[in-house]
C-alpha cells in the first residue's frame, strides 16, 4: 500500500514537552502544599486525567486544591514551553528528509501546540497542517482525531501512518486503520525507562514496530511503502 501521509503527535514526539509538563506539575503542587518531585509526577500522573490525579491528591491531602489550579498549571506549562522546549533529538532533519506529506494530530491545545513547535523551530515545516483534538468530539483513544487529519489532508486512511508514544495515541490510530510506529526516544522515555511504557506494551496497543531514533524514520517509511518487512 502506498504512503501518503505522515500523521505525528506532538507532545513526546515532535518536541520533548513531558518532561516540562511534569516539571511544572511538580512545583504547583508542591506550592499548593503537596510537595512532589517531577520524577514522582511522571510515574504517578503522567498521560492520565487532570480531575483523575486531582483527585489523588485531595484524597489525600484532606482539602481541595485551589478552584484555579488547573488553569494555573496549563497557563504555567505554556509559559514554560515558549521559553525552553526543545525538539526531540534530530526532528528538524528528520522532517525535512520525509517525501510525503506530513501533519501534526494532537491532544494539546492550538496554543500549546504552536508555542511548542514555534519554540523548537518546526512550526514552519508544518503549519497549517496542524489539528488539535479541540477540532474534533473525541479525543483520543478514539479514532476521531486522526480520521479528521487525514480528511483534512485528503489521504485514505489505510495511507497513513501515525508517529505515536501514547498507548491512547496508539489505540486511536489502530481505531482509524492506520498503521502505527511507537517513538520511544522522547526524553520522558530515556529519563524514565522504569516507568515509561515498554516496547512490549506499545506494540501490544497496536504499534507495527517501536524506533528510538528519529532518524530511522524516513527509511522506516520507506520500507512500508514497499511493503517490505521491518
Ligand atoms: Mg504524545
Amino acid at each position: 500500500m502506498p504512503i501518503d501521509l505522515i500523521i505525528f503527535d506532538c507532545d513526546g514526539v515532535l518536541v520533548d514537552s513531558e518532561v516540562i509538563s511534569c516539571r511544572m506539575h511538580a512545583e504547583l503542587l508542591t506550592r499548593a502544599g503537596y510537595p512532589i518531585t517531577a520524577d514522582q509526577v511522571f510515574d504517578r500522573f503522567l498521560g492520565r486525567a487532570d480531575i483523575e490525579s486531582n483527585r489523588e491528591v485531595e484524597r489525600e491531602l484532606g482539602r481541595k486544591l485551589p478552584d484555579d489550579f488547573d488553569t494555573m498549571l496549563k497557563q504555567a506549562v505554556l509559559d514554560e514551553l515558549a521559553v525552553s522546549v526543545e525538539g526531540v533529538p534530530h526532528i528538524a532533519e528528520t522532517l525535512t528528509r520525509i517525501r510525503q506529506k506530513i501533519c501534526v494530530a494532537s491532544s494539546g491545545t492550538p496554543d500549546k501546540i504552536r508555542t511548542s513547535l514555534t519554540r523548537a523551530n518546526i512550526h514552519e515545516r508544518l503549519a497549517p497542517h496542524i489539528f488539535s483534538a479541540s477540532q474534533v468530539k473525541r479525543g483520543k483513544p478514539e479514532p476521531d482525531l486522526f480520521l479528521f487529519a487525514a480528511r483534512q489532508m485528503d489521504v485514505a486512511p489505510e495511507r497513513c501512518i501515525v508517529i505515536e508514544d501514547s498507548i491512547p495515541g496508539i489505540i486511536g490510530a489502530r481505531a482509524a486503520g492506520m498503521t502505527v510506529l511507537g517513538f520511544r526516544g522522547g526524553a520522558h522515555y530515556l529519563e524514565h525507562p522504569a516507568s515509561a511504557p515498554s516496547a512490549e506494551t506499545l506494540l501490544r496497543a497496536g504499534a507495527l514496530v517501536t524506533f528510538e531514533d528519529m532518524r530511522q524514520l524516513p527509511a522506516m517509511i520507506d520500507k512500508i511503502a514497499i511493503g517490505a518487512t521491518l
